[in-house]
């Protein structure tokens, strides 16, 4: 268990949290390396000889150190962004085993990824493939795409975070796709490698994300009927975890046979961009609780941490445990658990049943370290957080907490 109690003290690994609270101050996020590494062995020795390049959804989590511990086990990277395709080069990441996705790639963006050698595009209009087509021209390269294709499949998750049904902006409807493939054999700095999708986030039920991929590869067999060497399918992330008691992650060996399965004879290379399902449950943040309050209503939990921190409850309505770093024998409370900022949609928990956590105690929001700190802001000129990695029975801080400079950095009066 990467997180556990032992003498009613939470430990990440081998670690105290309470001792890394007080250490590295709070909010802090706190991250398990083991906990990583493990989730991306899970998918690398599910797909087993299949020829596989797993590329690691970055805007999950960018932090240097979680990147260059994924790129020292082998692991490639999905990017969304220039400053992403620059981290993963600052963290030591293999440039030919990135993919670039997303839908508004820039010239600039798409000269930086060309000259850096990345292994693939995953193009979302054909606005784009021209684009690449001419940058590629100038720089003398021959630039690899695959297509996003939208399969129409609905991923049964949160509205925000479902990206595969026809009225998205992602993606090329699946039905148009052979003409666009066909129009871009007249790109001459093209090569058109392999076919791709993403249908959401925290997918809970992968039947859907099974059915994108059999109209996926039935997309692929008409087109290597048609003579174009398509040569991998791309199934993108999505992959949930478990946030709530009772909810149950899929086990991810478990969905890599069902794909394996349905892939195993066609010969392709396959690619996948898991992000949440590596990081998420490796991560929690770290809070110290400031004051208690009551009003005729409700019970509240004030604490340092807030929606600049972690937006997710916010944005999602998102369900996070709440952890106290040491367990005391005192009752249960129902509150909310608020941030200082200066919003009523500023909670981390909501008529929460919780330990009763009095001012100085400190707590753990769990399974935040998905779309936690790569989310946070300055909102309310709120410093963002320290990030720590622990390793076995040692952490070190791999992102100081901002200070009060940081937060006017390149501004004038
Ligand atoms: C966000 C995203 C991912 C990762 O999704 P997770 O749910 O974190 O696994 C993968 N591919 C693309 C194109 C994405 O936009």
């Amino acid at each position: 268990m990467t997180f556990h109690y032992e003498d009613e003290r939470l430990l990440c690994e081998g670690v105290e949290l309470e001792a890394v609270a007080r250490e590295a101050g709070t909010p802090c996020y706190v991250y398990s390396s083991r906990s990583i590494v493990a989730a991306y062995q899970a998918y690398d020795a599910a797909l087993g000889s299949l020829p596989h390049v797993i590329c690691y959804a970055v805007k999950a989590n960018s932090s240097l150190a979680v990147l260059s511990l994924l790129a020292k086990a082998g692991c490639g990277f999905d990017i969304v962004s220039g400053g992403e395709l620059y981290r993963v080069l600052q963290a030591g990441g293999d440039p030919g085993r990135v993919v670039f996705s997303g839908v508004g790639k820039t010239t600039e963006e798409i000269g930086f990824a060309l000259r850096s050698g990345i292994r693939n595009f995953n193009c979302e209009s054909e606005g784009e493939l021209a684009e690449i087509d001419r940058v590629a021209g100038a720089l003398g390269v021959t630039a690899r795409f695959s297509l996003r294709v939208n399969p129409d499949v609905d991923a049964v998750t949160h509205p925000y975070i479902s990206t595969g049904l026809r009225d998205h902006k992602f993606g090329i409807d699946i039905a148009d796709a052979p003409a666009v493939y066909a129009r871009a054999r007249d790109f001459r700095n093209l090569r058109a490698s392999g076919v791709s999708c993403h249908i959401g986030s925290q997918i809970l039920d992968y039947s859907p994300i099974l059915e994108a991929a059999g109209k996926v590869l039935s997309l692929i067999g008409q087109l290597q009927a048609d003579g174009l060497g398509i040569d991998h399918v791309d199934l993108g992330g999505g992959l949930g975890i478990a946030y709530q008691p009772g909810e149950q992650a899929p086990a991810i060996h478990e969905f890599i046979a069902a794909l394996r399965d349905r892939i195993g004879r066609y010969g392709l290379t396959v690619m996948i961009e898991p992000g949440r399902s590596i990081v998420g449950p490796a991560g929690v943040l770290l809070t110290k609780v400031l004051y208690r309050k009551q009003s005729p209503a409700k019970k509240f939990v004030i604490v340092d941490a807030a929606m600049n921190d972690l937006i997710r409850p916010a944005l999602y309505k998102a369900h996070h445990e709440i952890l106290p770093l040491r367990r005391a024998g005192g009752g249960a409370i129902v509150a909310d658990v608020v941030g200082p900022v200066c919003e009523t949609g500023d909670f981390l928990a909501r008529d929460r049943e919780m330990t009763d956590a009095q001012p100085g105690e400190y707590l753990a929001i769990a399974s935040a370290g998905a779309y936690g700190f790569a989310q946070s802001s300055n909102y309310n000129s709120r410093p963002r957080a320290a990030e720590v990695l622990i390793d076995g029975s040692g952490w070190r801080v791999v992102r100081e907490r901002e200070s009060f400079e940081d937060l006017v950095r390149g501004e004038t009066r």
